[in-house]
């Protein structure tokens, strides 16, 4: 009985509330009471607290699990991060080497303007300028093949061209310097198989080209174009004050396959006097090569070269040559460019980690797709941790249905137990000790409140002869069936349990003996005028003796000493005939 903590009044109203709709409901309690939450152990609601522990597991492990996907995902963005700043070194030394060449240009230049060679070549050539100089257009080689002609413009068109002027301190050495210029251009492209395209555009009105194929029908519309360019204007004192590299993205001429240039240029000073633009230019395949060759064979990754407005140059994977992003991911890149030299945003599915270069004013992108995490390492240590989690949380989900039903189980046994040791099995009313616990308790209470306390002590007549004549489970269901008569006819509160073979006991508590009688009197009626029914077409009819006795005879609260004096009047209803109620002592007196 330990750790049990309903009370027989419960209980008790449990019962009578299933048997009334149930004549057989002994199975149907014990059911009833097993779902009723129930102590075990001192333990309020054990489901309850299986439910918790499981619950509270289960999220630590979810926790757990979800926790270190992010330390794999944020290990997996740092080594993207990594990566894509290698690569942008890499670049940045490519472009390096490169550019390299503008300032060995530079260099050859200058020292040509403070040492002219003077040869007499050159000088011939001095004079064919000098000669054609007034000439719309007008062009100088040294027909030698190993130099690069020199393409010019007039005099007049000069002197209304801003920028341009022909009074130059240098005017004859930087003509020297310019064909000593193509002559080392000249060489370099013949040694490089892919050379890069250069210019020397003069502020004296003329250019030349590394290019030596590109024709010049229209010097003047030619050169026009080429002092219209950024790399060309923007290499003013003012504007490039550093005289260092520029870099510029330019719509190029239709000989370049998508149309775009982008040209690093360098202003060739002397004697702080600007003479002129050495300029290079890249074509979207050379700078595709160049990223090639900086990413280091990683070849099916999603690299790409922009400029910092965001402008596309060299895509590395060409199935994805559209940069696929919307004008709000376009946005928020922007924004991240300005704010940061590295760094990476998230966008739905894809991840993309990316790196300002510090050679040219661009950077480099990756984009990352879910479906290349998912197969890196660290994609399927996080499939595994989530297989991992997955099984855990199986098993456990298992172990809580086999621990939910065993806690049922125990639930129901203790459910059981209890209520045996309360109850009657066959009328399930109270057993003699448990009502006899439960009548001493009500007596105490009335006494306290001065209340009358009364006993019906009641004895089925002539019950053997139904043992006998119908057989013992007739008499069974008849002791039920009787059980259920009297339970219906006492109120809330009253107490009822069977205290013997067929007697039963009924503790009234503020209650006189006089209305006790009446009580008792409607119990004998109730159980008279009720024909039992046994099997099919057998039915049986039965009589009780009932003796009373309350406290108000002489204000004893005592169960034990009420229930004897019932008893003796019991026996006297009894001798006087049965099937009648006794309320006073002595043999003959009426009840
Ligand atoms: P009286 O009117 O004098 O009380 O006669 P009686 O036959 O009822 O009295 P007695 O005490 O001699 O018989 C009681 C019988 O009740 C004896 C026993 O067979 C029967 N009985 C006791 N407990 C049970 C039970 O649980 N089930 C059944 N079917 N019979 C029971
Ligand atoms: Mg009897
Ligand atoms: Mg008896």
């Amino acid at each position: 009985m330990t750790g049990i903590t309903s009370t027989p009044g419960q209980c008790r109203a449990l019962l009578y509330s299933i048997q009334s709709e149930n004549n057989n409901g002994v199975s149907v309690l014990l059911t009833a009471r097993a779902n009723n939450p129930l102590a075990v152990n001192g333990i309020k609601n054990p489901g309850r607290v299986v439910n918790v522990c499981f619950f509270t597991v289960i999220l630590f492990a979810t926790l757990l699990t979800w926790r270190e996907i992010v330390v794999l995902e944020d290990s997996w963005v740092a080594s993207q991060r990594n990566s894509i700043a290698d690569v942008a070194h890499q670049l940045d030394g490519e472009l390096q080497m490169a550019t390299g060449q503008l300032f060995f240009y530079r260099s050859g230049m200058q020292s040509a303007l403070e040492n002219p060679l003077g040869w007499s070549v050159l000088q011939q050539a001095r004079e064919a300028y000098q000669s054609k100089r007034a000439e719309d257009s007008w062009s100088v080689y040294l027909n030698n093949q190993r130099t690069l002609k020199v393409f010019g413009i007039s005099d007049a068109r000069v002197a209304a061209t801003p920028l341009l002027s022909r009074d130059t301190p240098k005017q004859d050495d930087e003509l020297y310097a310019a064909l000593e210029g193509g002559y080392l251009l000249r060489l370099a492209s013949a040694y490089n198989s892919a050379p890069y395209q250069f210019y020397y555009v003069s502020r004296a009105g003329y250019y030349l080209t590394s290019d030596t194929d590109a024709s010049a029908d229209d010097t003047v519309a030619a050169f026009s174009a080429l002092i219209a360019k950024p790399w060309f204007v923007n290499q003013t004192g003012r504007r490039n004050p550093a005289r260092g590299i520029r870099w510029s993205m330019v719509n190029g001429e239709a000989s370049n396959q998508d149309g775009r240039q982008i040209v690093a240029s360098l202003p060739l000073d002397f004697e702080r006097y600007w003479y002129g633009v050495l300029s290079m230019i890249f074509t979207p395949a050379q700078m595709r090569e160049l990223l090639e060759r900086a990413i280091q064979g990683e070849k099916a990754s999603d690299f790409r070269l922009y400029d910092s407005s965001l402008t596309p140059i060299a895509f590395m994977n060409e199935s994805r040559s559209a940069d696929g992003f919307s004008p709000v991911e376009k946005a928020q890149l922007s924004r991240a460019f300005e704010e940061d030299t590295r760094g990476g945003l998230r966008f739905d599915t894809r991840y993309v980690s990316w790196q300002k270069l510090r050679c040219f004013d661009g950077v480099v992108l990756r984009v990352n797709y879910l479906s290349e995490g998912v197969r890196s390492d660290f994609g399927e240590m996080s499939i595994a941790l989530g297989l991992l989690w997955l099984l855990f949380t199986s098993l456990l989900l298992l172990s809580w249905a086999v621990i939910r039903r065993m806690v049922h189980n125990m639930s129901a046994l203790q459910a059981s137990l209890q209520w045996q040791a309360w109850y009657d099995g066959l009328t399930a009313l109270y057993n003699r000790n448990s009502l006899f616990d439960a009548a001493a308790k009500v007596a105490a209470a009335c006494e306290a409140r001065g209340e009358p306390l009364a006993v019906i002590q009641l004895d089925l007549d002539h019950f053997k002869r139904i043992n006998d004549t119908y057989g013992h489970q007739a008499g069974d269901k008849v002791l039920s069936q009787t059980a259920a008569m009297m339970a219906e006819k006492i109120r809330e509160g009253d107490l009822i349990g069977r205290v013997g073979g067929e007697e039963f006991c009924i503790i009234l508590p503020d209650t006189s003996l006089e209305e006790a009688c009446a009580v008792a009197e409607r119990i004998r009626g109730r159980i008279y005028r009720r024909e039992i029914l046994l099997s099919c077409g057998q039915s049986v009819r039965i009589s009780a003796s009932l003796g009373i006795s309350a406290s108000d005879e002489n204000d004893s609260y005592d169960i034990e000493h009420l229930q004897s004096v019932a008893d003796k009047r019991l026996y006297l209803a009894k001798q006087q005939g049965r099937n009648r109620v006794c309320c006073r002592d002595g043999i003959g007196e009426s009840c």
